[in-house]
């Protein structure tokens, strides 16, 4: 069975923890273990943090970003996407160590981070503007597929 919900909240640091719990709390009904959790905490909070730092130079605070989560039977997918000035060259961004905010202390690892934590990511541009980061991750494997339900 498929379920899905959809925030859309202010694009400010405020909102980075409410973002990462709300999806979590909406995995909840496929019984991940506490270090899946905390993967999908992990990369929502790099998606959502990039949305805030990068994606609205002039008043962050009168944009917004949306998350739509679907679960299904065994996997979680996570799309985010903000309308702001969005990625010249994908396939550059991705890169471990680029960032365009160096200044900022900023790593350039975000896209690695949820690359690693997740099973697929997937960076692509938004219409008319903006980034659309969508995420997957399998909750539960073959392994609990051999068991039975
Ligand atoms: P870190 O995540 O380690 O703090 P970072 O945010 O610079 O550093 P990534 O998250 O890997 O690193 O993002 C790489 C680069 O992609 C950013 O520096 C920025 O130029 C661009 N970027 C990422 N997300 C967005 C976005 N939503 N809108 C516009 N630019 C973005
Ligand atoms: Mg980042």
């Amino acid at each position: 069975m498929k379920n899905q919900m959809t925030v859309t909240f202010n694009a400010i640091s405020e909102n980075e923890a409410f973002a990462r719990n709300a999806v979590a709390a909406f995995c909840v009904s496929l019984d991940p273990t506490v270090d899946q959790i905390n993967d999908i905490k992990t990369a929502v909070s790099e998606a959502v943090t990039n949305s805030i730092v990068h994606a609205y130079p002039q008043n962050a605070e009168k944009e917004q970003i949306t998350i739509t989560t679907t679960v299904d039977d065994d996997s979680v997918h996570i799309v985010v996407s903000d309308n702001g000035i969005g990625i010249d060259d994908l396939e550059v961004a991705r890169q471990p160590f680029y960032t365009t905010k160096p200044e900022q202390e900023r790593s350039g690892m975000g896209f690695t981070v949820m690359e690693s934590f997740m099973d697929l990511l997937s960076v692509e541009k938004n219409t008319p503007n903006g980034t659309v980061v969508t995420m997957t991750k399998t909750i539960r494997g073959a392994d609990w597929k051999k068991k039975k339900h």
